[in-house]
């Protein structure tokens, strides 16, 4: 085999003789079909793209480790989480979610935090935000949300109007608007935020014994935001900045870290608790289930190269080892498919073969076969079928869940608790923001909102005074919209307010 140092090849070894001439007829005739060096090199560069995220586009990734800190076998069998000072190899991809892949990193949004662990049960992925919670509880409303957040079908522009109008028909989004719109909306580089798993996942510990469990990945480089004012000038001078502070810090030795807090409940707790674990708008308040630290995250070496590994990475929240499942949050059983399915199309059904998604230090012993792009030894002379008497890998038994109780008619019922989606964004305006946080709060919403036509602004502003009535009526002040009208929409039942504020 060649080094890359030798001579320049075709696609296929074969040396290039000429890479700046194309082949034609005569000094100054036409080009010939026969400089196959040309086809193959133009044939190539038209394939170059592949799929678009259609969330999560623009990422920036990062390789490190995650170490474990506290013993924490008596809550999960997770072998890679086993002992205190164990460390795994892990990949991580920070990302804005609405944007394309050549937006401004400053840009309002949400911020993905996925991390891939190698561990020795085969990969783990944890797909999580910078953000506690979500801005919807059920995945039927998935598309046509995502949808209101990227381009108007007719003028392909971003529209406040499909924005607004859709969080205003949806309140239980309000606290996800909320964190969106405080300055943690714009975070000043990926190196200084919070990752959450927003979602509540299972552990089981090696008695079958099984907790609901909540991770918080906490900045040691503190939170450090960027006001609207600061945003707008980041994406106007480097609309690239996230992207170029993380490598730039981890060329330099300036290694990012994160504090791995768990908070945990005992499964059985879970009926009473007075917010429903499965609901991603809702936290746990940490009076409730105090944060316990049992780990770190480091990422100390930057990729060797963008598409390889970054834009190839393919988190899944389906990957589980055992120790660790799926809580009934319908948000999460639904990525459970979404991602998978995402990576089948954007890279094709073998993607689990490329070296950044491959497991590192587990064995990869599956009878899948064939398939697009099937580059290994696709399971070579082995048996293709499972039972067979080949010799063949067996399924494990011992790496079986404890599996969980569920009763109940099937249909579709809403989350049982609507009432409470205020008293969590009430207690983050009133309890947990400062004064400045209020007023950036209240300009950042109205910024954006303003450009709303009159009947959707308030609408939005009534969902925001059933949270408190002064952010009510100053976001309706901000916004130029009645106060007396805003309070009075805001004692309608959803229904009646969406009727009211209907075309
Ligand atoms: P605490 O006072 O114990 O914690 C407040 C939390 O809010 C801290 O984790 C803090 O993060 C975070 N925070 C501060 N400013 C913002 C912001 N603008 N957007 C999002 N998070 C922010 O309060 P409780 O646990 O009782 O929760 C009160 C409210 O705090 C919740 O209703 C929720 O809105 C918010 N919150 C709660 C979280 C939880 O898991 N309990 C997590 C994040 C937010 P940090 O410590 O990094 O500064």
């Amino acid at each position: 085999m060649r080094d890359r140092g030798d001579g320049l090849t075709t696609g296929f070894g074969k040396p290039v003789d000429d890479d700046q001439n194309s082949m034609t007829a005569g000094e100054r005739g036409p080009v010939l079909m026969q400089d196959v060096h040309l086809l193959e090199k133009l044939g190539h560069f038209d394939r170059e793209r592949i799929p678009e995220r259609v969330v999560h586009a623009k990422g920036a990734g990062a390789h490190g480790y995650f170490e474990v800190t506290a013993d924490v076998t008596q809550y999960t069998r997770a072998a890679f989480l086993s002992e205190v000072g164990k460390k795994t190899e892990v990949f991580v991809r920070f990302s804005t979610v609405g944007g394309e892949k050549g937006s401004a990193d400053a840009e309002r949004d949400p911020r993905g935090f996925a991390i891939k662990f190698y561990t020795e049960e085969g990969n783990y992925d944890m797909t999580g935000n910078n953000t506690p919670v979500f801005f919807i509880r059920d995945p039927l409303k998935f598309a046509d949300f995502i949808h209101t957040q990227k381009r108007n079908p007719r003028t392909n522009l971003k529209d406040p109007d499909m924005f607004w109008d859709f969080l205003s028909l949806t309140p239980e989004s309000v606290h996800q608007v909320m964190v969106l719109f405080s300055d943690r909306g714009t975070p000043a580089t990926y190196r200084n935020m919070n990752g959450y798993s927003s979602h509540t996942y299972v552990w089981y510990n090696a008695a079958g014994e099984q907790f609901y469990v909540q991770y918080h990945f906490k900045t040691e480089q503190g939170i450090k935001n960027f006001t609207a004012a600061e945003a707008d000038a980041m994406k106007a001078s480097d609309p690239d900045h996230a992207t170029r502070d993380l490598f730039e810090a981890i060329e330099r030795g300036e290694y990012p870290s994160w504090r791995l807090e768990m908070q945990i409940m005992p499964v059985a707790e879970a009926a009473e608790y007075r917010f429903d674990v499965f609901d991603i708008t809702k936290v746990w308040p940490h009076a409730d289930y105090p944060p316990t630290t049992v780990g770190r995250l480091v990422l100390d070496r930057n990729p060797d190269n963008y598409f390889a590994e970054t834009e190839q990475a393919a988190f899944n929240p389906s990957n589980f080892v055992p120790g660790i499942g799926p809580s009934n949050d319908k948000m999460l059983q639904a990525r459970l498919f979404s991602y998978h399915d995402t990576h089948l199309h954007r890279l094709g059904p073998n993607y689990h073969l490329l070296p950044i998604n491959a497991p590192k230090n587990a064995p990869m012993n599956s009878y899948q076969r064939d398939g697009a792009m099937r580059f290994d030894d696709n399971g070579a002379g082995g048996p293709n079928y499972w039972p067979n008497s080949m010799g063949g890998p067996a399924p494990d038994p011992s790496s079986a869940d404890p599996g969980m109780q569920v009763e109940g008619l099937t249909g579709r019922t809403p989350y049982p608790h609507p009432n409470d989606d205020f008293v969590q964004p009430r207690a983050l305006f009133r309890d947990v923001m400062t004064d400045e946080d209020r007023d950036h709060l209240i300009s950042n919403i109205v910024g954006h909102l303003k450009n709303a036509h009159e009947r959707i602004r308030m609408r939005q502003c009534a969902v925001f005074y059933k949270v408190d009535p002064d952010l009510g009526t100053s976001v309706a002040e901000g916004v130029h919209v009645d106060s007396a009208e805003v309070e009075r929409l805001a004692r309608l039942s959803d229904e009646k307010r969406a009727e009211a504020t209907a075309r």
